[in-house]
């Protein structure tokens, strides 16, 4: 094995500190937010990315909440998602009504996928309340209009690492989020 992967990282963008003091700012927020709800809480992972994220937030937040996940994939050529999403794990429960929805994702970069996923769950689940969490956003790339409510990073346009996200299903284990050197991608 090659245990010297993380030369790989060209800078860290986040550091492990950081994400843990702005995880705590955001969880406030999430509280103020929801406290006084009627509806339940579900925090909604998308699967893999959101995995530590996910993790980390949820012990972080005073409220009381249920959490499920789900797995997309988009289809197409390239490593860009196209709108073209495919369910890869779904949800159980069909009515989701009762509940204020929280999708928890590590990164809103086209937003083909959260577009998609919202409009998704209004018509298939019966969500009428979707607000959307996430680690990072990267608004520069953006092709749908959608935004994030509760944010923790807004990133440039670069290719980033670590905290849940994947190079080749590679790096998701590291403990900051880090720029991936380019010729290790342009190879
Ligand atoms: P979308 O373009 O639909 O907003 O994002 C879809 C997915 O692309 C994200 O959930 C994430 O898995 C992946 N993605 C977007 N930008 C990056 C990035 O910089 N690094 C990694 N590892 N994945 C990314
Ligand atoms: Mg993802």
């Amino acid at each position: 094995m090659n245990l010297d992967y993380e030369n790989v990282v060209d800078k860290i963008l986040c550091s492990e500190e950081d994400i843990k003091s702005r995880i705590k700012i955001v969880a406030r927020k999430i509280e103020e937010y929801y406290k006084d709800s009627e509806r339940k809480l579900l925090l909604l992972g998308i699967l893999k990315g959101s995995v530590v994220f996910m993790a980390d937030l949820m012990k972080e937040l005073h409220l009381p909440i249920e959490v499920d996940f789900m797995r997309l994939s988009s289809y197409g050529k390239g490593a860009v998602s196209t709108g073209n999403i495919v369910i890869k794990a779904g949800l159980e429960r069909k009515d989701l009504s009762e509940y204020n929805i929280l999708i928890v994702e590590d990164i809103l970069d086209t937003g083909n996928t959260l577009y998609w996923l919202v409009d998704y769950l209004k018509q298939e689940h019966m969500c009428e309340n979707i607000k959307i969490c996430t680690l990072l956003d990267k608004p520069d790339r953006r092709e749908k209009p959608i935004s994030v409510d509760f944010g923790c990073f807004t990133i440039p346009d670069e290719f980033v690492i670590g905290y849940g996200l994947d190079y080749n299903e590679l790096y998701r284990d590291l403990p900051y989020v880090g720029v991936l050197k380019r010729e290790i991608y342009e190879k």
